[in-house]
């Protein structure tokens, strides 16, 4: 199964990618969490990326580009990938749509998770992360449970401007790659307000038919 988690910051992606790798047993790619660690190592690719992170704007593209393109070329990747924020922008599509065709490979699947704007700045601002397990928590959906409470993370990017600033950017810039796989007859649109396990069971139930 190779797929792509597309969706507005907050959707749940990153949730719901957790979840689905246990049954599809592929690589979770996630763009956000591969910058993340770059910008915590301090590597080059860090240091360039992370005053766009701060902001709420995207990197540019050659650096993400690079980065994943190299990361699908690995072995792991074989038999499938599950990306996760990766493309967001046109020229992103055009590169791993180049990229898979050179390697004589599909994408079997996009995933829209789809959730109204009004319901994203709530999402983010209330977002904690374990970096122990990399479990993500929200203080009022899904509270964690009290022995991880002192140890969790509020990302940098998920205050109330740089998610507007995260949403806007969504809207402009990758909102517009979804006709792409629409005509490809891969898009499959998931309902992404509810329960994690609900949406989860709308994912799989897609992915299936
Ligand atoms: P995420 O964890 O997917 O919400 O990503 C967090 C931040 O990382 C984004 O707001 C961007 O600054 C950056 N980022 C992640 N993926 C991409 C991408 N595909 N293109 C450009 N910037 C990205």
């Amino acid at each position: 199964m190779r797929m792509i988690l597309v969706g507005p910051p907050g959707a749940g992606k990153g949730t719901q990618a957790a979840r689905l790798i246990d049954t599809y047993r592929i690589p979770h790619i996630s763009s956000g969490d591969m910058l993340r660690a770059a910008v915590k190592e301090g590597t080059a690719l860090g240091v360039a990326a992370d005053t766009f992170m701060k902001a709420g704007k995207l990197v540019p593209d050659d650096v993400v580009i690079g980065m994943i393109l190299e990361r699908v070329a690995k072995l792991d990747c074989a038999e499938g990938f599950m990306l996760d924020g990766f493309p967001r922008t046109a020229p992103q599509a055009a590169a791993l749509d180049a990229a898979m065709r050179a390697a004589g490979v599909e994408l079997d699947a996009v995933v829209l998770l789809e959730v109204p704007d009004a319901l994203l700045e709530e999402r983010a601002v209330g977002r904690r992360t374990d970096p122990v397990t990399g479990t993500i928590y929200h203080l009022k959906y899904n509270p964690p449970p009290p022995e991880v409470a002192g140890r969790l993370v509020h990302r940098k990017d998920d205050t109330i401007e740089a998610v507007t600033t995260r949403v806007q950017k969504y809207h402009s810039e990758t909102a517009p790659i979804i006709p792409f796989y629409l005509a490809k007859g891969i898009l499959k649109r998931v309902d992404g307000v509810g329960e994690p396990d609900l949406i989860t069971q709308r994912i799989t139930a897609v992915l299936s038919s």
